[in-house]
């Protein structure tokens, strides 16, 4: 059997009549960007968070440092951010000319706590928490930590969208959710897309401005801005798929749960989900010591896996200006080489699960 770690192509069979619907009435409507589908999917997302306000925009990373920049967050300030995380949360607050700021993660892959507080100095301005392969950070104890430091909280929700802390959802607890819509997170368009979400009106109504070249009325400039406007093709498609989002959480909510029947008795380090949280398993990650091996074993049977991140930021040709090297994060650094994605995705078959279990269960 072949199995690929991710099959985008599953959801959109699923849907295929809707979303062809959608996309032939946006084509055939003669209005591309910024109209209604665009206003309603912000109605419908903010509404779908419980924020105030959603303000779509063209991707995750802008939705991150177009947050930190509305914040007014950039050069001499930092921000707190954990290691174990796509590169992109990072460049969201260095693209403002703000310091990333690495601490390491807990055991459940999102940012410790007790290293937030050791890691906060006179220029700390923010904490960018990022609710990693669809896990929640303890939420009650980073807003209280917020509070009693007077700091910007930013979530950076591009593999958590549902996810929610004591039934509150992610995106909602601090100043600032940042969302992305790639094709390949658990609400993903047909292209790029990304999205804010805040209670602020002014931090919603500044969004709206600054993703137009910072124009509020046409041709008339307020400030430098830039271009990031999701698109009303997107917007259409990922109305007709937020419709859906619940019934696909519940979907990898079970399918991680065939995951952990199947694999509990064996050498691997499963994922554990925090109480009285909701994992949306954006990804579902093991770890192993050999894991390179058990890569290279699963390929051989067919199986495809992803390595979700091989080389942590701080260690990225990207931020060598920072002088940080091999051994300043060593469980950021040990989760990099140790980490695997199994296949996790909607419309995943009993017969492929059962599959994949079976040839974990042979590896040794
Ligand atoms: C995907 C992702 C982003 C970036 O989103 P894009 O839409 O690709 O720009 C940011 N942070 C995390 C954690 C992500 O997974």
């Amino acid at each position: 059997m072949e199995i690929m770690p991710n099959r985008m192509d599953r959801l959109y069979y699923r849907y295929q009549e809707e979303l062809e619907q959608k996309a032939l009435e946006i084509l055939r409507s003669g209005w591309y960007i910024l109209g209604k589908e665009v206003s309603l999917f912000e109605e419908e997302f903010a509404a779908y968070t419980g924020s105030k306000y959603c303000v779509g925009l063209a991707s995750g990373l802008d939705a991150l440092w177009i947050a930190f920049r509305l914040l007014g967050i950039g050069a001499g300030d930092e921000v707190i951010v954990q290691g174990n995380t796509y590169i992109a949360s990072v460049m969201g607050i260095s693209m403002n000319g703000a310091t990333p700021v690495i601490v390491e993660p807990d055991e459940y892959y999102s940012i410790n706590v007790e290293e937030i507080e050791k890691h906060i100095t006179k220029k700390t301005k923010a904490v960018l928490v990022v609710h990693l392969y669809g896990m929640v950070a303890p939420m009650d104890q980073i807003v209280e930590l917020c509070k009693k430091y007077n700091l910007r909280l930013v979530e950076d929700c591009a593999q958590s969208h549902g996810a929610c802390y004591q039934g509150k959802m992610t995106g909602t607890f601090g100043d600032i959710g940042c969302f992305s819509f790639y094709p390949s997170k658990n609400l993903g368009a047909y292209g790029d897309g990304g999205a804010i979400v805040t209670n602020h009106e002014d931090l919603a109504q500044e969004a709206k401005v600054l993703r137009n070249y910072g124009s509020e009325k046409r041709y008339y400039n307020k400030v430098v801005g830039t271009n990031s406007r999701l698109d009303e093709l997107q917007a259409g498609l990922l109305r007709v798929k937020l419709k859906h989002l619940d019934e696909l959480t519940l979907e990898r909510q079970q399918i991680a749960q065939g995951y952990e029947k199947g694999l509990n008795k064996l050498e691997f380090i499963l994922p554990k989900v925090r109480q009285n949280t909701t994992c949306v398993w954006h990804q579902y990650v093991i770890r192993c010591e050999r894991r390179d091996e058990l890569m290279s074993y699963l390929k051989s049977k067919g199986i495809g896996t992803i390595i979700h991140y091989p080389i942590p930021p701080h260690l990225s040709e990207a931020y060598a200006y920072l002088g940080l090297t091999k051994g300043d994060y060593p469980i950021t650094e040990h989760f990099a080489d140790t980490v695997l994605s199994i296949p996790m995705y909607n419309g995943m078959t009993k017969e492929e699960q059962d599959y994949i279990i079976e040839q974990l269960q042979g590896f040794n």
